[in-house]
């Protein structure tokens, strides 16, 4: 690759208009400086209404620097550009450097957003293609199918060139839509909630609910595994774990089989609903997919949903498991997931869940017995540990932060 002068970057969610656009842009910019800032110090930012340029410098690995960019959400594009003062002979000489090694057909694209230059844009490109022609012999035109197109953007102060681009995540800044409260299970979905959440600018805090003996430790383990991964994206990431053995055996023991995993749904999301406040978290959020198993049915959803105020998110709701398994693969969770665990919930799968539940019949059965006691109870007893930059730590040896 040729020594580019900047890299630009094209905002996500560009429908994104005034003061959420300029919230948008000290936010990525925050992120940028913070994922960026240690193993680039000598890069520089400079924050435009229309884009952000990254200016390089020889230090930097231009790949590699691609390559992080392209796991910050907020970043639709990222062009490496060459830049030059406003004027045509700036371009010329921008496009001999850009196009010295170059073989093949190609074909130039301007857009002038500087009305007071004083050629128009299809003059531009008469003048620099024939420019081009003159001075590299290995290349010829083609508007039709080039094999590559330049890219001219003359702007009031400065001009771009570029001939390649780089695919981002798209989304929003991390951080900049609030914080939600994530259901994170040991399965292969919820992780792949997580990266859902994270691309649309939603910080996450994680809540498990464990039921030692008959789940092992190795299911946390699991966790801190796959939330390192996310580390990538939110530096502090926090694990709740809440005890679920007793509110679960007493589940089992006051209502029949059937009903047991609607129940006890009911009962995490009324803990979660518990401590979301807590948290500063505003809504909820589940790898449930529409129809996936019986406590994932629209009736299930809407039964279990009774319980809580809280919006509850579902990023998964309607792909298929093909889908998520794919998306679990590229970003890095399901080796983890797939490794051997028990789940609170596949121990005590009961063989034929309702898939119709009905509310009524909930409850009357919660009306059976004081599960408000036991739930409490799990509340208090919830543990937190912080996972940050890849080391886990209890909350109570780290400072709060998000
Ligand atoms: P996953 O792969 O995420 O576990 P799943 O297909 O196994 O999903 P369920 O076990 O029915 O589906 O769980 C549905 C959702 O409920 C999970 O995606 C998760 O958000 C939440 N959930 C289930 N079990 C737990 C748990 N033990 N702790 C926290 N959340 C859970
Ligand atoms: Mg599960």
């Amino acid at each position: 690759m040729i020594n580019y002068d900047y890299l630009l970057l094209h905002y996500g969610e560009l429908s994104t208009k005034g003061h959420n656009r300029q919230l948008f842009v000290q936010q990525l910019l925050r992120n940028l400086k913070h994922s960026l800032g240690i193993k680039y110090p000598t890069l520089e930012y400079e924050a435009k209404h229309e884009h952000l340029y990254l200016k390089l410098t020889p230090a930097i690995e231009i790949s590699s620097l691609i390559s992080d960019l392209g796991r910050i959400s907020g970043i639709q594009r990222i062009t490496p550009v060459l830049r030059s003062l406003s004027t045509l002979e700036g371009l010329k000489e921008n496009a001999l450097r850009l196009l010295v090694e170059k073989t093949g057909t190609f074909k130039v694209k301007v857009k002038r957003s500087n009305k007071s230059f004083p050629l128009s844009s299809y003059e531009v490109a008469d003048e620099l293609g024939g420019f081009i022609l003159e001075n590299n012999k290995n290349l010829t035109v083609d508007v039709h199918a080039p094999d590559f197109i330049l890219n001219v953007e003359i702007r009031d102060d400065y001009s771009y060139l570029s001939d390649l681009s780089y695919p981002g995540l798209g989304g929003y800044p991390l951080g900049m839509n609030g914080k939600v409260l994530l259901l994170l299970s040991g399965g292969l979905d919820s992780p792949v909630a997580a990266s859902l959440l994270l691309r649309r600018g939603l910080l996450i805090e994680a809540l498990h609910f464990a039921a030692p003996p008959y789940t092992s430790s190795s299911v946390i383990e699991k966790l801190f595994d796959i939330l390192k991964i996310f580390n990538n994206e939110q530096q502090v990431i926090r694990l709740h774990v809440a005890p679920f053995t007793e509110l679960q055996l007493s589940i089992y023991e006051h209502c029949p089989e059937s009903y047991c995993i609607t129940i006890m749904r009911r009962m995490m999301m009324r803990i979660a609903s518990e401590v979301a406040p807590q948290y500063g978290a505003e809504a909820l959020a589940t790898g449930e997919a529409v129809g996936q198993v019986a406590s994932q049915t629209l009736s299930s959803m809407r039964v279990i949903n009774e319980v809580t105020n809280y919006p509850v998110i579902r990023p998964l709701a309607v792909l298929d498991k093909i889908d998520i398994i794919k998306k679990a693969k590229e970003i890095g969770t399901y080796d983890i997931s797939i490794r051997p665990f028990e789940d609170c919930c596949t121990i005590f799968t009961p063989k034929n869940p309702k898939t119709k539940p009905h509310l009524k019949e909930c409850l009357y059965l919660e009306k059976k017995w004081d599960w408000e006691t036991l739930l409490k109870k799990a509340v208090a007893e919830i543990k937190t540990y912080v996972i940050k930059g890849g080391e886990v730590s209890d909350e109570d040896d780290s400072t709060h932060s998000s």
